[in-house]
């Protein structure tokens, strides 16, 4: 916004003596200096290696349990609807033990939660590490139908082992990330996510689209073909999984058939969640300066509809086969339609509502669920068209004790299915 408006804010409007972009935050004494004298300053340059490695951020809302960490900036994909990589500038990840000094920090406050974030999170390359671990291949999906249109770093510590380094700081501490891009999710990533109870299994591909040619005109790197056979490993290597993704109706030359195929996709894969909007065209993007924004906004409405309208028709399929299971809930804080409950997540990041105390039924002793607590719930009702669940309350527990002693349920959920018995 800074660099997009400055002139406007500074010259036009006249309304500040200071504009700072996102990377000039150490420049802040000088630009101030210059402003004392009654010029005004400007500074939105982007910085090639800036990753605020340096600044511990300071939580506002002490009593959340959960917390999110900026690992890495900046995205060199340059899918052609995206303002990203020029706003935020070129890809750079922050030193590993920075970030493992933040985590360390977080759990000694009590954190129970924390989010890895990033425009490009699962790129993260920390090149201050020389050596590549021996414990993780170099295995991208480069080679298995995916691309990108610059060079990929090499060397160094990459988000596998990030993730690996981090998820063994607090075993107590559940592990999540967001946003990544379908290109970087090697085997080991996934088999980290199965295997390290503390790490979610929720996977976010962004998928945009469904149609390969819509794909193409996006830069997406990866074709409809490419992304449901990673879908299929990703099954295959953690059955319990939960997806989620993010969609664009109406971009730029989208023909009826070609949103037919998100549709399709949709059916396919029976996302968990997904973040869905219209096209909206933005000015410096690849699209702006090559492609026509030519699909009718109440074209674009329509079609936007439809993938909610889709999305949300499985979303209460994948919620009934919860129901009769028992989920380890992070509680969050009081629900807000009632006193009496409490709101929590469970590991795949669905929302649980139940009674927000109970009594223990061998010794009548009650116990009130606090912010932090993980409770084991067992799930009564989902219903349609929403992301909520309800439960009750069984017993106070941890991520260890719930993964050591799942309790077993008959009708225990299974994400794992064939495309080839998918309707798609
Ligand atoms: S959509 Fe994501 S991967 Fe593509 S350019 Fe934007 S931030 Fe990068």
């Amino acid at each position: 916004m800074a660099e997009r408006l400055k002139k406007k804010i500074l010259e036009t409007d006249k309304m500040v003596d200071l504009v700072a972009g996102p990377d000039s935050y150490r420049s802040l004494p000088q630009l101030l200096a210059v402003t004392e004298t009654g010029q005004s300053a400007v500074n939105v340059l982007l910085s090639l290696d800036e990753t605020y490695a340096d600044v511990m951020p300071v939580r506002i809302n002490s009593d959340s349990p959960s917390a999110y960490i900026s690992i890495m900036r900046g995205c060199e994909n340059m899918c052609s609807f995206c303002i990203v990589p020029f706003t935020r500038g070129r890809e750079r990840s922050r030193p590993t033990d920075s970030i493992l000094q933040e985590v360390k920090m977080l759990s000694d406050q009590g954190v129970k939660e924390v989010t890895l974030l990033g425009q490009n999170v699962n790129s993260y390359r920390d090149l201050s590490q020389t050596t590549v671990p021996v414990s993780f291949s170099t295995d991208t999906r480069l080679s298995r139908g995916f691309s990108t249109i610059y060079r990929t770093r090499q060397g160094g510590r990459r988000f596998a082992d990030l993730m690996d380094k981090v998820s063994l700081v607090d075993p107590e501490m559940r592990i999540r990330f967001t946003s990544p891009h379908p290109k970087d999710f090697p085997d080991e990533l996934l088999y980290l996510i199965r295997e390290r109870a503390n790490v979610c299994n929720l996977v976010h591909m962004p998928a945009q689209s469904g149609n390969t040619e819509v794909l193409k005109r996006m830069r997406r790197g990866y074709t409809r073909e490419s992304y449901l056979e990673l879908v299929e490993n990703i099954w295959s290597i953690i059955p319990d999984v939960s997806l989620s993704s993010d969609f664009i109706a109406g971009f730029c030359g989208e023909t009826d058939e070609e949103h037919r195929d998100t549709i399709s996709l949709l059916d396919t894969v029976k996302f968990d969640m997904a973040y869905m909007f219209a096209y909206s065209m933005r000015k410096k993007t690849h699209a702006h300066h090559a492609m026509q924004d030519d699909v009718l906004e109440e074209v674009k409405k329509r079609r936007l509809q439809e993938i909610i309208d889709t999305f949300y028709s499985h979303v209460g399929e994948r919620n009934r086969r919860l129901v009769g299971s028992h989920q380890l809930v992070l509680v969050e804080g009081t629900s807000k339609r009632s006193e009496e409950e409490v709101a929590g997540r469970t590991d795949g990041n669905v929302k649980v509502i139940f009674p927000g105390s109970m009594t223990e039924p061998l010794t009548q002793s009650s116990t009130t669920f606090r912010p932090g607590d993980y409770v084991i719930v067992k799930i009564t009702e989902a219903r349609d068209g929403s992301v909520r669940l309800r439960g009750v309350p069984v017993r106070l527990s941890s991520i260890l004790d719930f993964s050591r002693n799942q309790i077993s349920d008959s009708d225990q959920p299974t994400n794992h299915k064939s495309l080839s018995n998918s309707t798609s």
